[in-house]
């Protein structure tokens, strides 16, 4: 597993309707929830593949 660095900003996708929501890695590690406008709640605890997802969207 790659370590997260705390300061990385990290686009959280809405699995509901793709809103893109910009978050720090230090945020995510405070919050449990990311809530989008659409009311999903994405939970922030798979936040490696988050954080994965996100830098695979970079390449
Ligand atoms: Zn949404």
């Amino acid at each position: 597993m790659n370590q997260v660095n705390k300061l990385q900003t990290l686009n959280i996708v809405c699995p509901q309707c793709g809103n893109k929501q910009l978050r720090t890695a230090q945020w995510l590690t405070e919050h449990q929830l990311i809530e989008c406008h659409c009311g999903t709640s994405t939970h922030t605890s798979d936040l490696e593949q988050l954080a994965n997802q996100a830098v695979n969207e970079l390449d």
